[in-house]
């Protein structure tokens, strides 16, 4: 049986938002990310937008609490989804334990060298929010979206600095305790994210199964 609770876990720019998105639709469930819902708050201007929006802009993460919150009421019901960012430290794994039950994790696993070089190069579409990469997706027209027709922007934490700062704050010092967390919970696949997009996703599509 393929799962259908999964969580991905990886550095920024292991390809997870990308893979996210292409299970989603092939399993037929919903692909939830804590960074574009966060995005969005911020894009709206709503209250927890405006207190989320100064850590996301200096590579922190953003409370344990705000952001448990939105994700409580974004998973209310579900049978299935692509968690893609949520959880990012022990804190939330067991926040997350206590809503629903995670059948498969999946970890992108990165150098850093890598991750750098991907994040340099990310560029998004400000009104589809579609992602290209110059290097390995890059889109049909120069630096403007395929669907959209409009300018390509480069995020504002994709800056060489705020870069390292997310790796370091946000993954390095995160991953072990629920590596450690999911792997004793037996659900816990790793998957080698150095491949291209086609690669990743059939190594991630078997480690579902
Ligand atoms: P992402 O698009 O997943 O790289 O997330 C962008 C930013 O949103 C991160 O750098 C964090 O500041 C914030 N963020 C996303 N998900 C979480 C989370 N689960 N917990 C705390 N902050 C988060």
């Amino acid at each position: 049986m393929t799962a259908r609770r999964i969580v991905l876990l990886g550095p920024p720019g292991s390809g997870k938002g990308t893979q996210a998105v292409r299970l989603a639709e092939a399993l037929g469930v919903p692909h939830i990310s804590t960074g574009d819902l966060l995005r969005s708050e911020v894009q709206n201007r709503t209250a927890l937008g405006l207190q989320a929006q100064r850590f996301i802009d200096k590579g922190e993460l953003v409370p344990d609490q705000l952001v448990a919150e939105m994700i409580k009421q974004r998973l209310q019901g579900m049978t299935g989804f692509v968690l893609d960012g949520f959880p990012r430290n022990l804190k939330q794994a067991q926040i997350l334990e206590g809503v629903t039950e995670v059948e498969r994790v999946l970890h992108f696993r990165l150098d850093r060298e890598e991750i750098v070089r991907r994040l340099s190069a990310r560029r998004v579409c400000p009104q589809c929010g579609r992602v290209y990469n110059l290097l390995s997706s890059p889109p049909q027209r120069d630096a403007v979206c395929d669907l959209c027709g409009v300018a390509l922007v480069q995020r504002t934490d994709d800056t060489p600095e705020v870069i390292q700062k997310r790796i370091d704050v946000q993954y390095a010092r995160e991953i072990g305790p629920m590596l450690e967390f999911y792997s004793a919970r037996s659900v816990l696949r790793e998957i080698d994210a150095h491949g291209d997009i086609e690669t990743v996703y059939g190594a991630a599509r078997r480690a579902l199964e």
